[in-house]
């Protein structure tokens, strides 16, 4: 990993957590993550953006999360825009999770407008990319993936708003990872687009994480791929000790 970028760990809570549980977690891994050489962000659902919030405000962990709207404000019943998570004490969000591409058919140009709404109130945006399983079969990994970065990412992106994270669909909460291999593959993929979308010198400072699976037992390895710069941890974040040993694993 570059000595110039430093990792990050993410947590994505997803719609798991109640006030009393999230904060809970929140104020055990806060607990934990004294002298860690990572970044740490801890994403809850929008519910526990307030209460998480409060727990982590005297300390260095970000507050996230994990969707907004593209439009600032406006008559979109249920959604939030990126400048009321800023408001609440957000610094990062994530956009186009293949969850929600796949939940609510959320296409590249959203996700790239969505990233532009978070960059404007000032967000660090953690935008996802992924293959399916079919598409990797079918050989397609890197053309999708490739595609999906330079889409969905506005102009304006720079190593401060943006981080990406590389998901392969087939491997969130399945218990499978791509090999050391494929992720060195896609990684470096992925490095390459960010220079032919913006230049050389803006994409070596991007963070990409790798998502999907990572636990305890694999951080170790999958952190030492070279431009894997963290990861975006969904069911492991969920367990204090287990973020924070990923999080230890950080090179
Ligand atoms: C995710 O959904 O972002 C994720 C990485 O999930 P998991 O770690 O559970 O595979």
């Amino acid at each position: 990993m570059s000595k110039t970028r430093t990792p990050v760990i993410a947590g994505n809570w997803k719609m798991n957590g109640l006030c009393v549980t999230g904060c809970a977690l929140a104020a055990a891994v806060a607990d934990g993550a004294a002298g860690l050489n990572c970044e740490l962000v801890i994403c809850p659902p929008a519910t526990l953006l307030a209460p998480v919030g409060e727990v982590l405000k005297s300390g260095s962990i970000r507050l996230g999360a994990q969707d907004c709207h593209a439009a600032e404000s406006g008559a979109h019943t249920g959604d939030i825009g990126a400048p009321m998570l800023a408001d609440i004490g957000c610094s990062a969000v994530i956009v186009g999770h293949s969850e929600r591409r796949t939940d609510h058919g959320e296409t590249d140009a959203l996700v790239q407008a969505k990233t532009a709404a978070a960059h404007a109130a000032g967000l660090t945006a953690i935008v996802c990319v992924g293959e399916t399983e079919g598409e990797r079969d079918a050989g397609e990994a890197l053309g999708v993936v490739g595609r999906q970065v330079s889409l969905s990412l506005p102009d304006g992106t720079t190593a401060a708003n943006t981080i990406v994270a590389y998901e392969p669909v087939w491997a969130i909460g399945s218990g499978r990872t791509p090999t050391p291999d494929d992720v060195r593959e896609v990684h470096g993929h992925i490095r390459e687009i960010l220079a032919e979308r913006l230049g050389g010198a803006g994409a070596d400072g991007i963070r990409i994480l790798y998502g999907g699976s990572m636990k305890p037992t694999n951080a170790l390895e999958l952190l030492a791929i070279p431009n894997v710069d963290g990861g975006l941890i969904g069911g492991a974040s969920l367990v204090a000790d287990d973020f924070l040993a990923i999080a230890k694993s950080c090179p």
